[in-house]
């Protein structure tokens, strides 16, 4: 039976890194989430196996009702054999579409799949080192955003449903900004679209160095990004924002010899963890809040505490002459 002490803290990051190459002496044995999560995500069996289930504290926690708190383990047996164990789950562990006994190790081999409850599918394979690259660069490429390297989109709404849900049950707030470039327009105008991919990248490097291992940071699409940070308090998020606002500002941006005066609007939303908002009501907010911050001259952080009446409005930050 697995050992609780043992389990492993849940983290958000559901995909390999390099440095998640087997040590050697390691097997090369994975997990490829095909249904439930993020579908292409890997997981390295290490020696103390991978439990999956509903709870947090899980090496891989899948948010599906039909999943149990603490549902199956995969892990090596002494002799090194892969198996896996269905952990007494409710609505039980399947290979290959066959309930398997709980509590009894089951030995598993390269292409088994594994079901938990209704949702969630993975797949155990043996990856050498150039099949492993192989399939990390083809999941990096699915939830990359090509020029700026940051997660896109889809990755973002997917993966900030669990950052919000994590952070609920750490008691923190969730904050959602979007934050677009001003006039961008301008810039590709002015300096081309290449240089404008340039600024792109800049800003984006901007993000990165101001944002931290806990938040979420990606770009929603052509110039607007969007950052999730799990937060205590609204106003510790607009610090935030207006943190990366002022940051945005003080970059030397150059496109080849052109320096760049690049600024930023930003819209603001904030979840409670004891009335959690869906995603895409906070995106709305944040939305409605970055219009307002654009009305209001640009270059401003705007927050509408919306999260119960009455409604109040703030601007962080004075608007400048552009
Ligand atoms: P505002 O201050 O109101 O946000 O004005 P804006 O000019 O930034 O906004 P607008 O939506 O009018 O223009 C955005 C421009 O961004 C239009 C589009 O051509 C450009 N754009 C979108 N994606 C890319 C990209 O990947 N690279 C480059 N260079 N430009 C892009
Ligand atoms: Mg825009
Ligand atoms: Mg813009």
């Amino acid at each position: 039976m697995f050992d609780e002490s043992n389990a492993t803290h849940y983290a958000i990051p559901t995909h390999v890194h390099e440095a998640d190459h087997p040590p050697s002496g390691e097997p090369p044995f994975y997990l490829i989430v095909l249904d439930g999560g993020i579908p292409g995500s890997m997981l390295r069996i290490g020696p103390n196996g991978v439990r999956l289930g509903r709870a947090h504290d899980n090496t891989h926690s899948l948010p599906e009702a039909s999943i149990s708190r603490y549902h199956a383990l995969v892990e090596l047996g002494r002799d090194g054999t892969p198996r896996v164990v269905d952990l007494g789950s409710t609505n039980g562990t399947f290979l290959n579409g066959r309930r398997i006994a709980e509590d009894t190790p089951t030995r598993i081999k390269d292409g088994d799949r594994i079901r938990l409850g209704n949702q969630a599918v993975l797949k155990f394979v043996v990856l050498e080192p150039i099949e492993e690259r192989f399939q990390r660069d083809l999941f990096e490429r699915a939830v990359r955003d090509g020029l700026t390297q940051l997660h896109n989109r889809s990755y973002f709404i997917t993966q900030s449903r669990t950052l919000a849900s994590h952070s609920a049950r750490r008691g923190l707030g969730f904050a959602l900004l979007l934050l677009d470039i001003d006039y961008f327009k301008r810039i590709n105008d002015t300096l081309g679209h290449d240089g404008g991919d340039e600024v792109l990248r800049q800003v984006a490097q901007t993000l990165r160095e101001h944002t931290r291992s806990d938040d979420l940071v990606a770009r929603y699409g052509g110039e607007e990004f969007v950052i999730a940070l799990p937060v205590h308090a609204p106003d510790l998020a607009t610090e935030r924002a207006e943190r990366i606002r002022q940051a945005i500002v003080d970059r030397e941006i150059f496109v080849g010899h052109n320096h760049v005066n690049v600024t930023a609007s930003v819209g603001v939303a904030y979840s409670p963890s004891d009335r959690p908002r869906e995603i895409d009501a906070l995106v709305s907010a944040a939305d409605r809040c970055l219009y307002t911050a654009k009305n209001l001259g640009r270059n401003c952080v705007v927050f509408r505490n919306d999260t119960g009446p009455p409604a109040e409005l703030f601007v962080e930050t004075k608007s400048v002459d552009l």
